[in-house]
């Protein structure tokens, strides 16, 4: 098999879904799954979808144009602001999009009624992080204004917290967000179908809150893919962390001094690494790097120790494990590493798991290339 490859058990990321929409459908919130880590897999969107999302968002068209051709009936959404260079494909690949700015929203209007279509929106709202949204005293105008474009209908109130401060998406937040959906209601005259209450850090709040008020939307990406809930990276009970595996060759194993020597000044990526400890080490190279992965974001097998990393290079401390030249080393990754390996032209995609019989251009091959896909 050639190395590196990142496996996806396509069935743990069935089981975390169905588990977080069994939960959350309690309290009267819906999924959207983000397939956004893993360049749109249409396998992985199926997996989402067996596990009962309502509809898929991803950050990127050409991640919803693959999930589309796979997935026609699903609901789709841009969650990222669109760039008003692209808002034709904006209308014709997505069902919806998450907006902030009145010049994007005039050209998504004009494109829709091009385009014979209509598009729904979903404003944002800032409530603290400072990354994408409107100010909560200007969202009851902006919403009245695009009840009033043309090939536009507004279908909802959204907020991303904790993704660029760590603001934590808390009661408070979620009551500032319900009470704006009233307000909106009570100006436009009608019901706000959809409230985005944000991403995978909500569920801390989502699962304990006994008042969801009028919140019945969560934008989950990292929480179905790896298990984890981003505000302390805590694991969260019930699901599963084994989604994602990174395998990759030792092309070097030797026991080498763990002191280097000579005169010393930067490495390869600048830094001045300090080299700690004394005597030797049994050191293997892996053939595998930063054009394939985060190295901050790997974890390797118990018992072994990551050294350093360059482009093509990491430096692991293989400890007593019996490993050899030519063997396999495995890593669990964070989300900063499976998103990089994913989007890597250089690390192969095996996606293994339930064969998805409406995939009809991969139905008999479950494995395949991101470059073939
Ligand atoms: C990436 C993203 C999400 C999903 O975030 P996770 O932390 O992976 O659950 C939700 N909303 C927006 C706007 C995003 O960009």
């Amino acid at each position: 098999m050639t190395a590196p490859r990142l496996e996806t058990d396509l069935d743990a990321i069935t089981h975390n879904t169905r588990w977080l929409v069994n939960q959350l459908a309690q309290r009267g919130i819906g999924v959207t799954g983000v397939a956004k880590a893993t360049l749109g897999s249409p396998h992985v969107a199926l997996a989402m979808i067996r596990g009962g999302v309502r509809g898929l968002g991803d950050s990127r068209l050409e991640n919803l144009e693959r999930i589309r051709l796979t997935a026609p009936r699903t609901p789709l959404t841009l969650v990222r602001s669109p760039m008003r260079s692209q808002v034709d494909s904006v209308v014709r690949e997505a069902d919806c999009s998450l907006n902030t700015e009145p010049t994007v929203l005039d050209a998504l209007s004009s494109a829709a009624v091009r385009g014979d279509t209509s598009h729904a929106v979903v404003l944002m709202v800032e409530l603290g992080d400072l990354r994408e949204g409107v100010a909560s005293q200007d969202v009851v105008e902006m919403a009245s204004t695009v009840t009033t474009r043309p090939g536009l209908h507004l279908v909802g109130l959204g907020t991303n917290l904790a993704c660029r401060s760590g603001v934590i998406p808390d009661q408070a937040k979620m009551d500032e967000l319900s009470s704006l959906v009233e307000r909106v209601e009570a100006r436009v005259g009608y019901d706000l179908r959809v409230v985005s209450g944000g991403n995978s850090a909500n569920l801390d709040w989502a699962l304990s809150t006994t008042n969801t008020g009028r919140i019945n939307d969560l934008r989950l990406g990292e929480s179905i893919l790896l298990g984890t809930e981003p505000l302390h990276r805590r694991p969260i009970r019930g699901l599963r962390y084994d989604a994602f595996t990174l395998v990759a060759e030792v092309i070097e194993l030797k026991t080498k001094p763990a002191q280097p020597w000579g005169k010393r000044a930067q490495s390869a990526f600048g830094d001045q690494p300090t080299t700690s400890g004394t005597g030797s080490v049994r050191q293997a190279i892996i053939a595998l790097g930063r054009q394939d992965v985060d190295p901050d974001g790997l974890q390797p097998p118990n018992g072994m120790r990551v050294l350093s990393a360059s482009s093509d290079h990491l430096v692991i401390d293989v400890g007593d494990h019996d490993v050899g030249v030519g063997d396999d080393v495995t890593f669990r990754m964070n989300y900063s590493a499976l998103l990089r390996a994913m989007t890597s032209p250089f690390v192969r995609n095996c996606e293994h798991g339930t064969t998805p019989h409406d995939i009809s251009s991969t139905s008999s091959n479950p494995e395949f290339t991101k470059r073939a896909a």
